[in-house]
């Protein structure tokens, strides 16, 4: 694989996607990607606000999924 020492990957704000940034032909901002940098402005907000729920939801889920001591133990399989 071939690597671009200009170009990293970022994650888009709005969307969660993965993209490269700054790639050449593609209209991708700092904090999106080329298909949310197109969005008004509202709708970019919306997701955003909805992607950083999802965040925090992922973050909770994988908190709740690793086996603490006290569950495991109380808990019969
Ligand atoms: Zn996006």
């Amino acid at each position: 694989m071939k690597s671009q020492p200009a170009t990293r990957l970022r994650a888009c704000r709005a969307c969660g996607k993965q993209f490269e940034y700054p790639l050449k032909g593609s209209n991708a901002s700092r904090h999106h990607c080329a298909e949310c940098v197109e969005l008004p402005e509202d709708f970019r907000k919306i997701a955003e606000r909805l992607s950083s729920r999802i965040q925090k939801l992922e973050l909770q889920l994988k908190q709740a999924a690793r086996p603490t001591d006290e569950h495991s133990a109380a808990v019969p399989k």
